[in-house]
């Protein structure tokens, strides 16, 4: 809607043509503040959108994904990088825990035995927006690395903690500077810092809910729940997928020499020695008392017997050594069953109950067979 302004009679020519130009100036200004508001209004539902993503992400890689990738696209940013004030926020054992691999994230910068105070202290409670400095920034943007022209250095926190740094670099050195306006950037930032530690307590629950307070290794539960995943996966892919049943020999009279005590300490032990023979990708559950269970994906029979042995002859040939200050020897027995093709069709629960009992029946036998031995069922 165009505005003219009419000249009233007795008006001078030159004054016409000044208020035309007025009037000119004016509607230029006015376009521009419309453009700005319709840009403002954007930012505004990108931001929203931003934001109601990483609020409803249900994982932590989810939750990373969203932020050095989502964000940083909607934000147009040339890079985002999240350094973790570790002392403060165990980030490094929660991603072992949950098996996620680190190096897969590597704008996710990790720094031990450092806590908030070592970190902070010079650095201000409100976002910082300057030119890059290499000495300043080296510890979110290291050297190795592309350097942005600008940064914004924005501190999480959680109540009184401070979880760490999300951090915006930008090739355009005006982008970040002091006169712009942060307030977006702190919104964005408290509501990081309460995603990444929501996500992180539930992952935990989740991982305390599936593991064998002991050993540390899975349950039950989860090996069984795992089994069938990995059975309907096979199936998809036709990969092998061997499954372990493993019994410490003679533990009763581990139990009775040593005490309860000592008892525990050699099931911890024996899982320890377990994992180090296995794969990231395989996963092994304490079953009950002294017996585990072990996934292997991808494993053919000749595989599983491999690694089955390797197993066997890891706890056989070398001398436990107890808490207690004591030593005693101990071997196991295995039971090793390969999915095979024959009873492809039926559910994936079936399956999964007959391969166990196949990987029992085995076990049996090399008990039954002198004990400290593997046995490959069919
Ligand atoms: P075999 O060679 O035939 O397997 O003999 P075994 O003595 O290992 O088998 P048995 O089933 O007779 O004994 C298992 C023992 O494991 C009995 C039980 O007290 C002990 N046990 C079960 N759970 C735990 C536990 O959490 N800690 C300890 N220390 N012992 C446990
Ligand atoms: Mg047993
Ligand atoms: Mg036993």
């Amino acid at each position: 809607m165009k505005k003219r302004i009419e000249p009233s009679s007795g008006t001078s020519p030159t004054a016409v043509r000044q208020l035309a130009a007025e009037n000119q100036l004016l509607q230029q200004r006015l376009q521009e503040l419309i453009t700005q508001a319709r840009d403002n209004e954007q930012i505004l539902q990108r931001h929203h959108q931003i934001n109601l993503k990483l609020i409803g992400a249900g994982s932590l890689p989810e939750l990373l994904h969203c932020i050095f990738h989502d964000l940083k696209q909607s934000a147009a940013l040339d890079a985002i990088t999240l350094l973790a004030v570790e002392a403060e926020f165990d980030l490094r054992r929660a991603m072992a825990d949950l098996k996620i691999d680190r190096h897969a994230w590597p704008d996710l910068l990790l720094l031990p035995n450092m806590n908030s105070g070592d970190i902070a202290r010079d650095r201000a409670q409100r976002p910082e927006l300057s030119p890059f400095s290499a000495a300043k920034h080296r510890l979110m943007f290291p050297a190795n690395r592309w350097q942005p022209a600008s940064v914004a250095i924005v501190p999480l926190r959680r109540q009184e903690r401070l979880l760490g740094y999300l951090n915006f670099g930008s090739e355009d050195a005006n982008r970040f500077n002091s006169s712009v306006a942060t307030d977006f950037i702190e919104e964005q930032a408290s509501i990081i810092a309460i995603c990444l530690e929501n996500v992180i307590n539930n992952e935990r629950l989740k991982h305390i809910g599936l593991t064998d307070p002991l050993t540390g290794v899975y349950n039950r539960r989860f090996i069984e729940t795992r089994l069938q995943e990995e059975i309907r996966r096979a199936q998809r892919q036709s990969y092998a997928l061997s499954c372990m049943y493993l019994d410490i020999d003679h533990f009763k009279q581990i139990n009775d020499r040593f005490g309860h005590q000592d008892g525990d300490d050699v099931l911890r032990e024996v899982a320890t020695r377990i994992k180090a023979e296995l794969r990231l990708s395989d996963s092994l559950g304490r079953f009950g008392g002294e017996e585990f269970v072990v996934l292997l994906v991808d494993a053919s029979s000749a595989g599983a017997r491999n690694v089955a042995e390797r197993i066997r002859s890891g706890i056989a040939n070398r001398i436990f050594k107890l808490d207690s200050g004591r030593t005693c020897q101990v071997t196991a027995s295995i039971g090793v069953a390969t999915l095979t093709t024959d009873n492809a069709s039926q559910p994936a629960t079936n399956i999964a109950q007959q391969l166990i009992g196949q990987a029992d029946r085995a076990l049996y036998q090399a008990k039954n067979s002198g004990r400290n031995r593997v046995v490959c069922s069919g």
